[in-house]
């Protein structure tokens, strides 16, 4: 696959030619941020004509501004003056830890528990919806500068989720009947062979398991390396995984990870997002609206046609998560809001599938369903489309509109409310499990 990552990214020879300033800024923040990549995303993906505008080479590659200045100062100076790689890894650690490793409260409050110990390796926020981070599939074939599970992939204590056995699963299941989808996540589930995954998902499709209706697969394997579905050795029996799976009366959603439309046109795509749909597989596709990478109309527009064409479904345009390199890719919600607008009027009915822009927060998905004016008041009207109490969804709230806005925390309530309808509402546990049958 060609993997290259961290400060040899500086080596690359495409990087030959480009200013010194560029390649130390590269060894400075892939000191504290992962970066990976592969030749498909070298190769095929970024055009060097255009690094460093080029969205994938933002994508993909590390900038200076993805960090604070006093970190990048810090490290280029511990880096220049030789220091130890315990001083630089303490240095990095620390810088980490500034970056909001787990947004949403992912290790507090989302990993639940089973006859009174946690079960690692599974999040259980929905009632609905199991989230699965096998512990082989905690990396990807590239790294996004805008990862929010970046946490996943250093080496830190304490940061990382996983689950290495699959019957913890199965054990949590069998007791949560109220579990209609589970969600293969990573990283990227699709790095793992064929057989470790197949060790995870054939247990699924027992009869007792039948409660469980959807198997999703969050990947951004058809972006950054669609020959998993092609020619990798074991490619074939993942699609019959895939199909066997459909057989046995699951749905089998790909949540493809697509940021631009560039990612659509090598043929290598087009031909694995066909074998994929041949096995069974419906591939809905979904991305965070970055500044750098995908901030403007016409770029979502020909995304989302380029997607269906594809016979794709445009899911979810988010919201840019407050972690790690937040600073340099956050769009504010009204522009992000103007930007779904434009791009939703300049295409079909068929190609306006994509809810957005959504927020992933603590409380649930939120959606910025617009902005208006009521008594005088200018406000963004918001709406819950998953939440952790299901009564709140589809309930709409209003918050004081604020051009510089670009999450939840940073919104008020409009109309002198003190606090938001779901702040002191009830949550409910959907770790409890179901009475016996
Ligand atoms: S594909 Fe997803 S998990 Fe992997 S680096 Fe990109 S955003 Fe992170």
């Amino acid at each position: 696959m060609g993997i290259t990552s961290g400060a040899r990214l500086a080596e690359l020879p495409q990087l030959r030619n480009a200013d010194p300033a560029v390649r130390e800024d590269i060894r400075v923040v892939s000191t504290v941020l992962p970066f990976r990549v592969n030749r498909y995303v070298v190769d095929e993906l970024i055009d060097w004509d255009q690094v460093p505008d080029d969205p994938i080479y933002r994508l993909t590659f590390p900038h200076r501004d993805m960090l604070p200045e006093h970190v990048v100062n810090r490290i280029r100076r511990l880096l220049l003056q030789g220091a130890s790689r315990g001083e630089v890894r303490a240095a990095a650690d620390e810088a980490r830890r500034l970056l909001n490793p787990h947004p949403g409260e992912q290790l507090g409050r989302n990993v639940p528990t089973l006859d009174g110990r946690m079960v690692d390796g599974l999040q259980h926020k929905y009632r609905e919806t199991v989230l699965v981070f096998p512990a082989a599939g905690q990396t990807c074939h590239a790294y996004c500068g805008y990862c929010f599970r970046w946490a996943q992939f250093v080496d830190m204590p304490g940061l990382r989720l996983q689950l290495r056995n699959p019957a913890a699963l199965v054990g949590y299941l069998r007791r949560h009947r109220q579990v209609s989808d589970v969600l293969f996540t990573g990283g990227d589930p699709l790095v793992m062979a064929t057989h470790v995954l197949r060790r995870f998902v054939e247990p699924l499709l027992d009869p007792q398991l039948e409660h469980v209706r959807t198997l999703r697969f969050g990947t951004k394997a058809l972006s950054f390396w669609p020959y998993r579905f092609l020619t990798d050795p074991d490619a074939d029996d993942l699609l019959d995984l895939i199909e066997g799976a459909v057989q046995a009366g699951r749905h089998v959603a790909v949540m493809a990870h697509f940021s631009h439309p560039r990612e659509l046109e090598t043929r290598a795509v087009a031909a694995a997002l066909r074998r994929l749909q041949d096995a069974g597989a419906v591939v809905r596709a979904q991305a965070p609206l970055v500044n750098h990478v995908n901030a403007d109309a016409a770029t979502w527009a020909e995304l989302w046609r380029g997607l269906v064409a594809l016979s794709c479904v445009p899911y979810y345009l988010f919201v840019e998560r407050d972690t790690g390199a937040k600073a340099y890719f956050q769009v504010p919600l009204a522009r992000a809001l103007q930007i779904y607008r434009d791009a939703v009027a300049s295409v079909s009915g068929l190609e306006r599938t994509a809810r957005g822009p959504v927020m992933s927060t603590s409380p649930g998905k939120v959606v910025v369903d617009g902005e208006v004016t009521i008594y005088d008041e200018r406000v963004f009207a918001l709406r819950f489309l998953q939440g952790r109490n299901p009564t709140w969804v589809g309930k709409p709230f209003y918050a004081a509109y604020d051009d510089q806005a670009a999450w939840l925390d940073e919104l008020k309530p409009a109309f002198g409310a003190t606090e938001f309808f779901f702040v002191s509402d009830r949550m409910q546990d959907w770790r409890q499990p179901s009475p016996p049958e």
